[in-house]
């Protein structure tokens, strides 16, 4: 590392956090967002009237909801100054900071759309160009790409935020993160991991070949103890090695999977295959790619509730739901200075988790483990709503399948389901095995009683003759003019 490297990673490290947390000790994201708390406290005359006491002493759940408020108002107010499309929205939703005054109040202000931010990516800047440190395009499931502004102070926050929840994962200076996210270009998770591990005094490898012996050498070679990845790589990495290299003799610590759902059936076999916990990450890069992570009690991925505000609404109302009622999740960046969102839509299906949890987390809220998008729900047959992780969980845990889409098709009236299954070993077993579990879904025995659909297919490709690719689509519809309300036009 040259000399100005040095310097400018010890001025990172003097704004930073996470660090004055020891390695090894309990809940480090909780005691992290905690100090948060403690600081804008002591800074803030506001939030001491609004949580009603002269000293925080113990950080209790409520406090950190008013906390939450309490930003949440602050950056309202930050961003009708400076954003051009905060300002018109608010002011014609006749809107003010002053007027959420509870977590119900929230309900008053008006969500943002993934399709305006899109548009007019520009109209969300709140500094000036000279002040903005990196900008991030998003990958765009869904074909819209977004672009987001991140100032320094944004970067190092995100930057903080990871090393915070890693040591909450059990990472120390004694162990190496390989970071695996093959062909991810658009975005950069594997810049942002490897910042992180370096400003936290840890050490990490950033391995981003799709070919599985590579990963298993830089493993070796580093002595990787951990590993973060796109979750669908890293079930194939598993699926492709256990057979040939002693998995578990590697000691991983744990394994996170990043950017895609991770369904049960994946986690028990990498659970099996490697003897660690494998950990569910989710984040987005509107909101800087790290708001949570899942924690050992398999219940849940615990929030940065300090820099994000999460509520969970029913899509077709956009009210809130309960604890633990499925809905979309909306995300408030509390702390961004660059393009900062104020309820922005998700499209993402999952529930929000009240503290306390079993982990020992008190004053930290979770998010349900997240079940598919909005936008990648469709229906079939009288409108039975299929989506990837229901296919997930019962195609993956056949023995010898890697991956697969499904593709719809019309015949007459009829919806022609088509899964493109790769696997290894005997096709005419892993076919058998994979229809039967098909069959044996509520949705497909329903739709197939109405007659409305046509008996499912099953064609398999051997492993390897599909190049890896992420993010692509599971399931691919190619009927015409499909009407999103269910049943036949
Ligand atoms: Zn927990």
């Amino acid at each position: 590392m040259s000399i100005s490297q040095r310097v400018k990673l010890a001025i990172a490290r003097r704004k930073l956090s996470s660090h004055r947390i020891a390695f090894g000790s309990e809940n480090a994201l909780e005691v992290w967002e905690q100090n948060k708390i403690r600081a804008e406290f002591k800074r803030s005359p506001q939030l001491r009237e609004a949580i009603g006491r002269d000293e925080l002493g113990t950080i209790e759940r409520s406090d950190m909801r008013e906390y939450q408020l309490h930003k949440f108002r602050q950056q309202m107010d930050y961003v009708m100054k400076n954003s051009y499309y905060y300002k018109k929205k608010f002011e014609a939703a006749g809107i003010r900071p002053e007027d959420i005054r509870t977590w119900e109040d929230l309900q008053k202000v008006p969500f943002t759309e993934p399709a305006d931010l899109a548009a007019e990516p520009f109209t969300f800047l709140c500094v000036s160009q000279s002040k903005v440190m990196r900008v991030f395009s998003t990958s765009g499931t869904t074909g819209m790409r977004k672009r987001l502004f991140y100032t320094q102070n944004d970067v190092l926050n995100i930057v903080d935020s990871i090393a915070a929840a890693l040591k909450t994962v059990g990472m120390t200076d004694k162990d190496t993160l390989q970071i695996m996210f093959p062909a991810v270009a658009a975005w950069d998770p594997g810049l942002m991991l490897n910042s992180a591990c370096k400003v936290a005094g840890m050490n990490s490898v950033v391995e981003s070949s799709a070919d599985v012996d590579q990963q298993i050498r830089t493993m070796k070679e580093n002595r990787t103890t951990m590993m973060i990845g796109l979750t669908s790589f890293l079930y194939r990495v598993t699926l492709l090695a256990k057979d040939r290299y002693d998995l578990r003799s590697f000691g991983m610590k744990a394994i996170i999977c990043s950017a895609e759902p991770l369904s049960e059936a994946m986690r028990r076999e990498m659970i099996s295959s490697w003897g660690c916990p494998v950990l569910a990450q989710y984040g987005m890069t509107e909101m800087g790619l790290a708001t949570s992570v899942e924690c050992d009690q398999y219940d849940g991925l615990h929030l940065n509730d300090a820099d994000f505000l999460v509520e969970c609404v029913d899509p077709e109302t956009g009210r809130h739901v309960g604890d633990r009622e499925p809905g979309e999740l909306i995300f408030t960046s509390l702390s961004m200075e660059g393009s900062p969102l104020i309820r922005y839509r998700s499209y993402d299906l999952s529930c929000t988790i009240e503290p306390p949890c079993g982990c020992g987390f008190r004053t930290v809220g979770k998010i349900g483990k997240v079940q598919g998008r909005l936008d990648t729900q469709t229906k079939i047959g009288y409108g039975q709503k299929i989506y990837p992780l229901l296919f997930d969980e019962a195609i993956l845990p056949v023995p010898g399948v890697l991956s697969y889409t499904l593709t719809l098709e019309r015949e007459g009236f009829r919806d022609r389901l088509t899964f493109t299954v790769e696997h290894e070993g005997d096709p005419a077993t892993v076919g058998k095995k994979v229809l039967d579990a098909i069959n044996a879904l509520d949705e497909i025995i329903s739709a197939r009683e109405n007659d409305l659909i046509l008996e499912p297919e099953v064609v398999l490709i051997p492993a390897g003759s599909v190049e890896f690719a992420p993010k692509s689509k599971t399931i691919i519809d190619k009927r015409p003019n499909y009407d999103i309300g269910g049943g036949k036009a």
